[in-house]
């Protein structure tokens, strides 16, 4: 993981984004921010999982089906699998070292 402060690349209203290996934040503090980090670290064992680029492509359509299913942008993007497996284990700091392959399956 290789954490790079990146005030513009990152979408309006979100703090971080992950594309293996890089963690983007928007403000330098955010590297402290155990929470976070811990979430965008979720994401980067996923994305290894699945070989980096399938994950954004099932990101970006799941998105679009969680869109349709409850027509709201942030509700959408909350309940993507992704998303569902990171919020609910980003304040468990032993979730990344003992999280089985897969996992975000069963958020889906
Ligand atoms: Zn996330």
């Amino acid at each position: 993981m290789i954490p790079i402060v990146a005030k513009y690349l990152i979408p309006k209203g979100f703090s971080g984004l992950t594309i293996y290996p890089f963690v983007f934040v928007n403000k330098k503090g955010l590297l402290n921010n155990k929470v976070l980090i811990n979430h965008e670290h979720i994401h980067i064992k996923q994305q290894l999982e699945l070989l980096i680029l399938p994950f954004f492509i099932w990101y970006g359509l799941e998105y679009i089906y969680r869109l349709i299913q409850y027509r709201n942008a942030k509700k959408a993007y909350r309940n993507i699998s992704f998303e569902r497996e990171a919020y609910a284990n980003e304040r468990n700091f032993n979730y990344v070292k003992t999280r089985k392959i897969f996992m975000f399956l069963k958020y889906t």
